[in-house]
């Protein structure tokens, strides 16, 4: 068990958080919403860690945070509509659903493995501070165990995370409390979460009215995302051997294996390595292939990694 260290939000405290993110470690930080968790948003190890962190049952996508708008356009492509609210809203409590950038180096874990990414320029001086610290993106969700209240203080981050995570910033109380507004702009622009900038406001500068989530930009929705995450192959779980033909994914030393998420069986490597694996495996089945993975257990992130290998198990449409 780590103990978590409380920085300063100054100059050494950066430094420090600097240094624990460069190490895929996880740092939480105060934004103008909620204290996130940050972890370096280009490491698999990193963001694997966060939803270990929080125990997430699920690899939903994560939420980016660079400290400006040229940064975020590293990672994203931005069109003349992306340009003009971030213009109008950046720094601020508003998150962009934009295309991802190819060879952007951010983990897939963090997008989830679709081909767009969700991103937003925090307006709070310690999280800027720390971005420029670090000189990378930060993955930040918000600082709680998976289902608990989101923190806006230190202390509350401290309850839930207290030996799980390598640090937390000092900024005192965060100032809106809420989350930020997702607005999705990667397809058809929809309002995908309220939050902190009213939706009247984005529609004034779009001046388009907003469609709310619940479409197919949610992939949270379960049913929507079975084909999107689909690999060609067809995949069989619990396998404990490899039939002919097969491509087998091992977890830890049991049983024959082409590939493995982890060979000494550790979730959160399994975790690092699930999407790359799958991407993999589905090359070398091919397209009429057959792809077996032995049994993950069910406990803490092997939930997630089953939850995502049950749906590139799921029938197709
Ligand atoms: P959180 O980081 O926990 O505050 O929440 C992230 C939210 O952003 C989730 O509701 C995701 O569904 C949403 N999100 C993140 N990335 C994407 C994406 N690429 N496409 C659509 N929604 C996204
Ligand atoms: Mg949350």
């Amino acid at each position: 068990m780590i103990v978590t260290e409380t920085l300063p939000a100054l100059t050494e405290g950066f430094a420090r958080a600097a240094t624990l993110l460069r190490d895929a470690q996880l740092v939480a930080f105060p934004t103008e919403t909620v204290y996130g968790l940050g972890g370096d948003a280009r490491s698999d190890l990193a963001v694997a860690r966060i939803f270990e962190a929080k125990g997430r049952p699920r690899f939903n996508p994560l939420i980016v945070h660079v400290p400006d708008l040229q940064t975020a356009r590293e990672f994203a492509r931005f069109d003349t509509r992306a340009e003009a609210v971030a213009a109008a809203f950046w720094p601020g409590p508003l998150t962009l659903v934009l295309p991802l950038r190819a060879g952007s180096g951010l983990s897939p874990l963090v997008t989830a493995d679709l081909d767009s990414v969700a991103i937003r320029v925090p307006a709070h001086p310690v999280a800027i501070a720390l971005l420029r610290a670090f000189g990378g993106p930060l993955a930040a969700p918000s600082a709680n165990p998976s289902g608990r209240i989101s923190p806006t203080r230190p202390e509350h981050v401290l309850d839930g995370l207290q030996g799980r995570i390598a640090a937390v910033i000092d900024g005192g109380a965060c100032a809106v409390g809420v989350e930020s507004t997702i607005l999705g702009l990667a397809e058809a622009p929809a309002l995908l979460r309220p939050g902190g900038v009213p939706v009247e406001a984005l529609e004034a500068a779009l001046g388009i009215a907003l469609p709310s989530g619940g479409n197919a930009h949610k992939p949270n929705a379960p049913g929507q995302l079975a084909s999107h995450y689909a690999p060609h192959a067809l995949v069989r779980l619990n396998a404990t051997d490899r039939a002919a033909g097969e491509v087998r994914i091992g977890f830890g030393p049991e049983g024959p294996a082409d590939l493995s998420l982890s060979h000494s069986g550790d979730l959160v490597e399994a975790a690092a390595n699930l999407f790359h694996i799958l991407r993999r495996a589905d090359d070398l089945a091919g397209k009429a292939g057959r792809i077996a993975v032995a049994p993950i257990p069910e406990v803490g992130l092997g939930r997630a990694i089953n939850d995502r290998l049950r749906r590139a198990a799921a029938p197709r449409p």
